[in-house]
């Protein structure tokens, strides 16, 4: 049983709260805030309650060893704006000082330092995990993009508490993912895109008994298109793949799963000059970049048909404008449909994001790998540690 953030009695008690805050920051300062504004809710919610509150993250990659270029100082900037409220940074995240902090009843929002100046936070070291869980009564994990590492602040400090709970932003996705495990509403379509089988195969294979329909785009479309004998010309195709796109294209049919390739492409020579517009077949010094028209209205099609929709992986080379517009519809028919739409991965949220219609998406998806596994089907150690009696 895993419990959720409402459900403890916060009053009188030092809340830890693991949040992901890695942002990208250049030249200190932040480029980008929204991982930020993401754990806003959480903490919204734990403030008028609690007593104190201790906010954990990590930032970049220091190595194991105190770096200030990798201080949370500009986070910390951001979220007293944010809160509206002083909030003050630790010079450590464990430590006598640390303690000091906690104890004072001055500082009510303690931002910790950095968690991977330690090096025993990637090791999962139960010294530091021990340490960390002695500065706080209460245990949240916020940080679901970090939920797929069994590290000290998502998993073992954990063990160390008895009123543990997930964050909202957390809790929003082991509802929505879930769901996609255990009901997904039907039709449910999956569309997955963006460049290697090999990335998406584990999701895929878990996924496909529950999919109504599976639409293919991207660079991947084009190893399942050669397995089945259509020459695509210069597009990327993992060769070694080719036999496990066979295997998935018999076992959809065995399923009764509708599987959708692109009846036509918009490709290039490796220049990626002149964009073409061909039928399903790519001649041989042309390489597919995205999908084209006829197979935008397919998609279309099945998207607002659909109960719920999940979206990973973008259906072009999004990034170059000639061979972005496939990506750019699909985001748009997303926004437009009426099902349950949940968009995972990086660079597809991204995309939703640059087409401007992220607010119409009902869940955008905050973990990269974690995501992914959490689709694959396996345990998440951030997840598994929130369990009672662990
Ligand atoms: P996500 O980060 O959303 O999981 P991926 O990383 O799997 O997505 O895939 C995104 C990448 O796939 C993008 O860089 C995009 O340019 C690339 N891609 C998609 N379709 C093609 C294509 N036809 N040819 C080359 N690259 C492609
Ligand atoms: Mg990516």
């Amino acid at each position: 049983m895993i419990r959720t953030l409402q459900e403890l009695d916060l009053s009188g008690k030092c809340v830890f709260v693991r949040v992901d805050f890695n942002v990208p920051i250049k030249q200190g300062r932040i480029v980008e805030p929204h991982r930020i504004e993401r754990a806003l809710p959480t903490l919204r919610l734990i403030l008028p309650k609690a007593k104190k509150i201790l906010i954990a993250s990590h930032l970049g990659r220091p190595g194991g060893k105190k770096d200030l270029g990798y201080s949370l100082a500009p986070v910390r900037d951001h979220l007293e704006r944010f809160l509206s409220q002083p909030v003050t940074l630790a010079p450590d995240c464990i430590g006598p000082d640390v303690e000091a902090l906690v104890q004072d009843p001055r500082y009510k929002v303690i931002l910790l330092e950095n968690l991977r100046f330690h090096k025993e936070e990637e090791k999962n070291d139960p010294v530091f995990s021990r340490a960390l869980a002695l500065l706080a009564d209460v245990y949240i994990n916020d940080a679901f993009g970090a939920a797929h590492r069994a590290h000290a602040s998502t998993s073992g400090m954990a063990k160390f508490f008895r009123e543990k709970a997930t964050g909202i932003l957390l809790q929003k996705e082991l509802d929505y993912l879930g769901r996609i495990l255990s009901t997904p509403e039907r039709p449910f379509v999956t569309l997955l895109g963006g460049a290697k089988v090999s990335d998406k195969i584990g999701v895929l294979r878990n996924l496909l008994p529950k999919i109504s329909t599976l639409l293919i785009g991207g660079a991947m479309a084009y190893t399942f298109l050669k397995a089945k004998g259509i020459p695509v010309g210069k597009s990327l195709v993992e060769e070694d793949q080719i036999s496990l796109a066979q295997e998935l294209i018999t076992q959809a049919a065995d399923l009764r799963t509708t599987l959708f390739l692109p009846v036509d492409h918009i490709a290039a020579e490796e220049s990626k000059e002149k964009p073409i517009t061909t039928d399903v077949s790519i001649p041989s010094n042309h390489m597919g970049l995205d999908i084209g028209p006829k197979t935008i209205t397919q998609f279309n099609q099945e998207i607002r048909n659909a109960g719920m929709v999940l979206w990973n992986g973008p259906v072009g080379l999004f990034e170059v404008e000639p061979f972005s517009h496939g990506t750019k519809f699909i985001a748009q028919a997303l926004a437009e449909s009426k099902a349950i739409s949940i968009v995972a991965g990086g660079d597809t949220v991204a995309a939703v994001i640059q087409a401007g219609v992220e607010e119409k998406i009902t869940h955008l998806s905050t973990g990269g790998g974690a995501t992914l596994e959490f689709l694959e089907g396996k345990r998440l150690p951030g997840i598994q540690a929130l369990e009672d009696g662990e």
